[in-house]
């Protein structure tokens, strides 16, 4: 790989030689991809960028750790929609904002930016099979994105993870694994499993590749906005991978000129599980939490990407805002009725916790806002309806629908 120096902890700052199977440092710390942008400036510019018809994230290779004879995946990753939504910034208070919905990927969340990385590094590594623990959604993109690249998966989720997902990974085909327990001891079994077997390995924040893949949320939110940037980027949190992962994009375009100012970051999580967000509050590191919370895609106690994570949050000059799950229920039918998009509880806790920065004045009147909405709403139908409320459900008469409304408060005209 041209483009890329080495591999190097975030840790102990030893360094690696970037081949396609990495994993953690032998001190337990995590590995951060590390590029010659000497050499991308020579070989990319916004113009050249403006030319290409690639909307997919393989879009920005010259900014991804892979080989140049590597084929992009197969599915259409990446190059989701970046909606301006004044009504909605009106009613934060806000200058301007705008909705990311990486919930339009092809197995509906962001993770599939990360499982087409780790799809793509496990063909250079000459590998057959891929395995990951996931609390849902990293588990159905990898299924999606293995199966249309004609790769095996044996996939580890917890047994909470929604129907919805694991649906996905039925019909994608993986070999699934539901663990009688926690994401923590569904992480631990997977990692058994691949030790055992030589599988490759799409665990977050094991393997350093995966939140290169991520990265481009960030370079197509700064692509979308021609280049001026945010003020503020808001951003659901669990391992810590997506927010880390948008930080580095977002510093490999002020590396190479393509950006003159980066935003902050404001860290989203629930107040039933907010391991990340604790640290940044009282300015220490990290310990384990409960986990406990609706928005299962970040529900996730014993973060693996905490280092990258917190420097990404501290770096950026970043907020922590923690919600509660009737925030984020909130905050999923302000979505879908002000902007129609529907996202997941994970999915829009980014948008809860902008709303509630906006309440309580940590966000100045004239800032300008991207916030990322994750994953869709369609894989967690139960928590939809409890957040929207259930139809009308009468008999087929039309008096018996205009009463019904009318106890709803709606008149029907
Ligand atoms: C995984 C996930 C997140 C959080 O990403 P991390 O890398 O674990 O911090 C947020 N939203 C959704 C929908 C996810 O699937
Ligand atoms: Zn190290």
């Amino acid at each position: 790989m041209r483009n890329v120096k080495y591999a190097r902890c975030v840790r102990c700052g030893k360094r690696y030689e970037a081949v396609p199977d990495l994993t953690n440092c032998s001190c337990g710390g995590i590995l951060d991809i590390v590029y010659d942008y000497d050499y991308i400036r020579s070989v990319l510019t916004k113009e050249k960028l403006a030319r290409r018809d690639n909307y997919t994230m393989w879009r920005y290779r010259e900014l991804l750790p892979v080989e140049e004879t590597t084929p992009d995946t197969p599915l259409r990753v990446g190059w989701s929609p970046l909606y301006e939504e004044p009504r909605l910034a009106e009613l934060l208070g806000i200058r301007r904002m705008w909705i990311k919905d990486d919930g339009q990927n092809p197995t509906a969340s962001l993770k599939d930016r990360a499982s087409a990385m780790a799809v793509a590094k496990a063909m250079e590594a000459g590998a057959k099979t891929i395995a990951c623990s996931s609390t849902g959604n990293a588990a159905s993109s990898l299924a999606g994105n293995a199966a249309a690249a004609g790769l095996k998966t044996y996939i580890f989720v917890p047994d909470r993870a929604p129907k919805g997902k694991v649906a996905q990974l039925m019909i994608f085909g993986a070999n699934v694994i539901s663990v009688k327990g926690n994401y923590e001891e569904t992480f631990r079994m997977s990692a058994e499993a691949i030790e055992k077997y030589g599988w490759y390995n799409r665990n977050a924040a094991i393997n350093p590749y995966l939140s290169e893949g991520k990265k481009t949320v960030a370079l197509e939110i700064a692509e979308q906005l021609h280049w001026k940037m945010p003020d503020y980027l808001a951003i659901s949190v669990g391992d810590g991978c997506t927010i880390a992962g948008a930080w580095k994009g977002l510093k490999d375009l002020y590396a190479i000129g393509f950006i003159d100012r980066l935003p902050r970051l404001i860290s989203a999580q629930s107040t039933g599980c907010y391991p990340i967000n604790r640290a940044i509050q009282q300015g220490t590191d990290w310990e384990p939490m409960e986990e406990n919370t609706i928005a299962d895609s970040i529900s996730v106690g014993v973060p693996r990407n905490a280092d990258k994570a917190l420097q990404a949050i501290r770096e950026s000059n970043g907020l922590a805002v923690c919600v509660t799950d009737e925030e984020i229920l909130a905050a999923a039918r302000l979505l879908g009725r002000t902007c129609g998009v529907f996202g997941e509880p994970a999915g829009v806790t980014g948008t809860a916790a902008l709303k509630k920065a906006c309440r309580e004045g940590l966000i100045e009147k004239d800032a300008t806002v991207v916030s990322v909405v994750t994953g869709n709403g369609l894989k967690d139908v139960a928590n939809a309806i409890q957040a929207a409320g259930e139809p009308l459900h009468i008999e087929p008469v039309l008096d018996l629908m205009v009463e019904g409304f009318a106890a709803r408060g709606v008149t029907v005209e």
